[in-house]
């Protein structure tokens, strides 16, 4: 799809350049911030996706990231130099989508850009309701609704809670889980969709220790055991 936004937060020009021409290639109309505060100045458009790099001179990524996320479920992806597992849970922690560690190939990083948004474009919309219409999830709006309360979820979490629903009591390995949200997996994404759904979880659950929704099933992984409506 053609004129997709994105943005673009990296302060080392050489790295913007390469990733904006590939992306000008495939149609995406780029914006590039080189500094926290112009990332903040211009998260206040509106964007498809962010390319959020994590190290950047002025401001942390990790609080442009918090600072997105406070009125925004916009696809974020974070570069980062960090490659450790416990940097990259991190990242998801804050509500990140997805991580490339630098040095990456700009054409893996456009891959990744086009899987995140294939999978916002090509949702079938529709509602689905749960337990007397507790919980709902509308793919048109991409919204969760939780005793009619929207659940600020993010991008990712909504495909992992929306993947696991649409099929209840079906159990899914975190293998499953990690190849149909982001299009491929990566070291220590056990972990990563381990984070995933306790976020979740924190989120719909009244009590995330005794999930109605979304059971952990020992040595297989995640199934969703709400009550279709
Ligand atoms: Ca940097």
């Amino acid at each position: 799809m053609a004129g997709e936004k994105i943005l673009i937060v990296e302060d080392e020009k050489k790295i913007s350049d390469i990733v904006k021409s590939y992306l000008e290639r495939d149609d995406f109309k780029v914006t590039v911030a080189q500094t926290g505060e112009a990332a903040l100045r211009q998260i206040k458009n509106t964007y498809d996706l962010v390319i959020l790099d994590l190290m950047l001179p002025d401001i942390d990524g990790e609080d442009i990231c918090r600072a997105i996320r406070e009125f925004s479920d916009v696809p974020i992806i974070m570069l980062t130099a960090k490659s450790s597992e416990d940097e990259r849970v991190k990242g998801l922690c804050i509500g990140a989508d997805d991580y490339v560690v630098k040095p990456f190939s700009p054409r893996e990083l456009v891959a990744r850009v086009n899987a995140h948004l294939r999978r916002t474009r090509k949702d079938e919309k529709k509602i689905l309701s749960f337990n007397g219409g507790l919980l709902k999830i509308d793919t048109a709006s991409i919204e969760v609704l939780k005793a009619g309360a929207t659940i600020p979820l993010t991008t990712t979490e909504f495909r992992i809670l929306l993947m696991l629903a649409e099929k209840p009591q079906m159990v899914f390995s975190r293998l499953q889980i990690v190849n149909a949200v982001q299009g491929y997996d990566f070291e220590g994404y056990d972990r990563v969709i381990d984070a995933h759904i306790k976020n979740i979880r924190q989120k719909i659950e009244d009590n995330p220790h005794k999930p109605v929704f979304l059971k952990t099933v020992y040595g297989a992984g995640y199934k969703f055991i709400g009550v279709p409506d």
